[in-house]
């Protein structure tokens, strides 16, 4: 039989994939199968995507991990801390004599559980608002630290900043939407933002 690469050459194998009749020096060697032209390219592009697509695959597996890590991280660290800070707070409004005594044993409570909302605020604020800082930070470092200014700016700056519109952005709703955005990530609903 004819070799598909050239006509007077004598086919001997053949393409594993397609079975071309071809001559070894005209097909390609892989693991010892041959491969025609187009079948190899096609070859190599279902292992480009396979390994495309593992790696898409294990970054979602992660994401998805680090995403219910996350959600559990922050109920553990405001459930311990608020065994302190849940009576402390309601213990200050309960001996607080300036505030009327009848009101005292519902605004308590209502303080302690607002304390511990707070907390858990800034536990998904501060670190939404620091991730978004440092990404600010990457495009407009080398303006900032060219100057001595910019350095005391820097300083201070770096992590008063973020610490201070985190607990913000989290108290004032941001801690509800990125509880509710790594839930879904957690749940393998919603893409993680690109690092
Ligand atoms: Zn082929
Ligand atoms: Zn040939």
């Amino acid at each position: 039989m004819a070799c598909i690469g050239h006509r007077d050459g004598t086919a001997s194998v053949s393409c594993s994939t397609c079975a071309s009749p071809g001559c070894p020096e005209c097909l390609e060697q892989v693991d010892n199968s041959f491969y025609c032209t187009n079948c190899l390219l096609q070859r190599l592009q279902e292992a480009e995507f396979e390994a495309y697509e593992a790696e898409t695959t294990t970054l979602v597996r992660d994401s998805r991990l680090e995403a219910k890590r996350r959600v559990r991280r922050n109920w553990i660290l405001t459930a311990i801390a608020s065994v302190v800070i849940v009576p402390a707070v309601a213990g200050v409004v309960i001996e607080d004599d300036s505030f009327p005594s009848a009101l005292k044993f519902v605004a308590g409570p209502i303080a302690g559980i607002l304390a511990a909302y707070v907390l858990w605020a800034a536990l998904w604020g501060i670190p939404a608002a620091w991730r978004w800082w440092k990404g600010l930070f990457a495009g407009t470092s080398a303006l900032i630290v060219s100057s001595e200014f910019g350095w005391l700016l820097l300083a201070v700056s770096f992590f008063f900043i973020p610490i201070y519109f985190g607990y913000l952005y989290g108290v004032f709703g941001g801690a509800i939407y990125e509880y509710r955005k790594n839930l879904k990530i957690a749940a393998g609903l919603l893409l993680p933002d690109p690092a």
